[in-house]
């Protein structure tokens, strides 16, 4: 069956089209530049952009795909967790498509939806498998048994976010929002040794990540240099940083696959598009013979693709549409995997 997906959890409203766990279409409009000078996602701001970009996006991806609205068999869409007022705009969407249409709809977890995209570029995921799934809003580790059915989390993020890291440093070091990629970008041309940041919660024994101390440590450095009137080695700083948070991210995730006896990690979320990331985890990964799953890019980033790939996985378990009245849950726990 085909399924179209919807994703506006965030500031992108994203619209994607697949059969099984093939890609037909993958369109995204993005609220970013609006937000950027406010240095953070506004979510008014965000609501509205949906509103406005939501029917020419649908429009734009069934041209891609060569199909037409009413060739489309089911409805996935972000249900939660995300901005309340983002999230109710692709829910809203959704459930006029799927009453206009006569098909069934389907409200799925956007980070469960993060899991499953893998699958439309390496295929069907291993079960289990353990999942990290690190982006602006979350950073957690997952053990997921089924994507379509169970997850079950291991630890998180208890306060920043990875991706809220690097957009934080950026923003210290005058990059632009969101500044995961600027850093990324500043880093390859820097030394990942030439300052010691510190790396919370790195010898814990739990699968829980810490990143505030970090940023906080960056920008004690920063003042620092400020204050003695030096300038700032930007790359230095950017690949120090870099490096304190995928040494820690790719050393809990390898514990939590040693732990579990599990031999497939998953990368997702939009800090595995960092370049250092991804390096370091097929390193330590090939060292510590597991298989290493990590999607394009283009598929890390919110996208409507993630949605209707978990859409299509339900669809393909036999599990029952959801109800037309589904909420859009702001706070949506990652063991909900589909309403
Ligand atoms: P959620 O947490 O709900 O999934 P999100 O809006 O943060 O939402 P994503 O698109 O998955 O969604 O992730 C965006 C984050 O990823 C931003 O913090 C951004 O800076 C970061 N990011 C994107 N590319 C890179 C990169 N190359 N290196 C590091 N971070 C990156
Ligand atoms: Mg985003
Ligand atoms: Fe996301």
């Amino acid at each position: 069956p085909l399924v179209l997906g919807i994703e506006t959890s965030c500031d992108e409203t994203g619209v994607g089209i697949v059969r099984g766990h093939t890609l037909l279409a993958n369109t995204i409009a993005s609220s970013v530049e609006e937000h950027a000078r406010f240095g953070g996602v506004v979510p008014e701001v965000a609501s509205r952009a949906h509103l406005e970009a939501m029917a020419p996006t649908v429009e734009r991806a069934l041209d891609q795909a060569g199909l037409r609205l009413t060739d489309i068999d089911a409805i996935a869409v972000t249900a939660g967790p995300g901005l309340a007022g983002a999230l109710l705009v692709g829910v809203a969407a959704a459930k006029a498509y799927s009453l206009g249409l006569g098909i069934p709809l389907y409200g799925v977890n956007h980070l469960a939806a993060h899991v499953a995209v893998d699958q439309l570029e390496h295929g069907a995921l291993p079960k289990p498998c353990i999942a990290m799934l690190v982006s602006g809003g979350h950073s957690s580790l997952l053990l997921v048994p089924d994507v379509a059915k169970e997850v079950i989390p291991l630890g998180s993020t208890i306060d920043d976010a990875a991706g809220e890291a690097f957009d934080k440093v950026a923003r210290l070091l005058g990059l632009p929002f969101p500044g995961g990629p600027y850093i990324d970008r500043a880093a390859t041309s820097g030394s990942a040794t030439a300052i010691h940041f510190p790396r919370g919660k790195y010898n814990d024994g739990t699968y829980d990540f810490s990143f505030s101390g970090l940023k906080t440590a960056v920008a004690r450095w920063v003042e620092a240099r400020l204050a003695a009137g030096e300038s700032i080695p930007v790359s230095d700083v950017a690949a120090s940083f870099q490096e304190a948070v995928v040494d820690v991210l790719t050393r809990k995730a390898i514990a939590a696959c040693r732990t579990h006896g599990v031999r497939d990690l998953l990368i997702g979320g939009g800090v595995a598009a960092n370049s250092r990331l991804r390096a370091l985890a097929q390193e330590r990964c090939d060292a510590a013979g597991i298989r290493l799953r990590v999607p394009r890019p283009g598929l890390c980033t919110d996208n409507g693709a993630m949605v209707a790939t978990l859409g299509s996985d339900l669809v393909a378990a036999g599990v029952a549409p959801s109800l037309m009245d589904i909420p859009a849950d702001s706070s949506m726990p990652v063991t909900t995997v589909h309403v």
